[in-house]
């Protein structure tokens, strides 16, 4: 995770594909700090929706 302007940006990387997908936070990072499964939980929900969009069994290559 990096901070840009006061707001957090995830930065996950594909285990497949190795594409990398940003996804700006709406909460401040300060807020995020308490939310840490939620975190991970938003980051799971893109790695998820990567997964579907890119690599689902009807769609590969
Ligand atoms: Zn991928």
């Amino acid at each position: 995770m990096e901070k840009l302007s006061g707001q957090l940006v995830f930065e996950l990387t594909c285990p497949i594909c190795k594409d990398t997908t940003k996804q700006a936070l709406k909460k401040s990072a300060k807020v995020l700090e308490q939310y840490q499964r939620e975190i991970r939980m938003v980051a799971y929900d893109l790695l998820l929706y990567h997964l579907a969009d890119s690599h689902s069994e009807n769609n590969e290559n």
